[in-house]
């Protein structure tokens, strides 16, 4: 089967829940949510982010694909644990909290700052020092959270917040809020309602593995109101100095220049391997430099993500002798490149920047070739 990008045609095709405009992922999607006309809704206007063919990569797998990226990057804080906040803070403030607290390699801090403070409430940011991308650290502070770098790594973080949202009155807002996921699983919502079916294979990096988990609710959920006839194959990639689903059990010492996916022992371990039984999905690993190449790949298709999120595209591309003939697959781009331009920088082609030219019109045409 062929499908193609946004499969409605006529105004009355489009699903009723998306056509007054869009206003979030809330208002777009509230009879699948856990949501109350009382409920008081913390958006900004997350969702809806586009679905965008990437032909250059389709060309690399050497068969008659289609590969599509979702390009979560373009949410409001710039990645896609907007989806997940929304829902989360949403539901914090109406049950009556004052702060919220995470641990995070960065997005997950901007996403929790600017969604609390949108809400009035308290952000607590737990973070791994050294270790987050200059962007994020940058947003979590101008949204004003309250931010707590600590001497451990990401793992750590987390096994303290958790511990602290028992003893104190702040609200837990990682990715075992079971909330996250239920905002999350509207990305695969999106997927279908611009394919007009789900796609063989969702391929998608995996870090704690709460968007893995996810978006499988969302592919089922929809499938269950046949809004598909199928259900993709889940698809997670992990970095290799990172990859305990790979390895079978926690990394102690996770390292990968991937910083989003640094995670050694994953929050939703348990859920991760029943989404890849249940969809006859696989983990796999990919090295730093098959994510920075296929970050560049992205990049030269006019694509600007970060580190974490081109493990999804790595990832396909180490499997593309794999891929069915005809087959439609989804990478996930979690993050905006802009979150990281370290990254971008230390890893760019030396010869497209030249430095210290005389400012003269002969000097630069020549330099230019002409
Ligand atoms: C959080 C994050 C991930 C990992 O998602 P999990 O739900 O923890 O598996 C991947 N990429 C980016 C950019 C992220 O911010």
């Amino acid at each position: 089967m062929t499908l193609s990008l946004n499969a409605p045609q006529t105004a009355t095709d489009i699903p009723p829940h998306r056509q007054n405009g869009w206003r979030g992922l809330i208002e777009a999607y509230r009879p699948y949510l856990p949501v109350t006309d009382s409920t008081p809704v913390i958006s900004l206007h997350e969702g809806n982010t586009p679905l965008i063919p990437v032909p250059t990569i389709a060309a690399e797998i050497g068969k008659k694909v289609q590969v599509f990226v979702k390009y979560d990057g373009l949410n409001p804080t710039g990645s896609f644990k907007d989806r997940g906040m929304t829902m989360a803070v949403t539901k914090a403030k109406e049950a009556g909290a004052k702060a919220v607290i995470c641990a995070s390699t960065g997005n997950t801090s901007a996403a929790a700052a600017a969604y609390a403070k949108r809400g009035g409430l308290r952000a607590f940011v737990l973070i791994p020092d050294g270790y987050v991308a200059l962007g994020k650290l940058a947003q979590a502070l101008v949204y004003g959270a309250e931010v707590l770098a600590i001497k451990g790594n990401f793992d750590r973080a987390l096994e303290i917040v958790r511990e602290l949202a028992d003893r104190c009155p702040v609200t837990l807002v990682n990715s075992i809020n079971p909330y996250r996921l239920e905002g999350q699983k509207t990305a695969a919502f999106e997927v279908i309602d611009d394919l007009g079916e789900a796609p063989d294979w969702l391929c998608i990096p995996v870090g704690n593995a709460g968007n893995i988990t996810a978006y499988w609710m969302g592919f089922c959920q929809y499938h269950q109101m046949g809004r598909s006839t199928r259900l993709p194959k889940m698809m997670g990639f992990q970095a290799s100095g990172s990859a305990p689903f790979v390895v079978g059990n926690p990394v102690l010492q996770p390292d990968t220049l991937a910083t989003a996916i640094r995670i050694g022992n994953p929050a939703n371990w348990d859920k991760a391997l029943s989404v890849r039984d249940a969809s006859q999905g696989e983990f796999n690993a990919v090295t730093d430099d098959e994510i920075m190449h296929a970050y560049r790949m992205l990049g030269q298709e006019g694509i600007f993500c970060e580190p974490a999120s081109a493990a999804s595209v790595a990832g396909l591309l180490k499997l593309k002798d794999r891929v069915r003939e005809g087959a439609t697959i989804v990478c996930v781009l979690t993050g905006n490149g802009l979150k990281d331009p370290d990254a971008a920088i230390t890893h760019s082609d030396d010869s497209l920047f030249k430095k210290g030219i005389e400012p003269d019109l002969e000097t630069v045409a020549e330099i230019m070739g002409f």
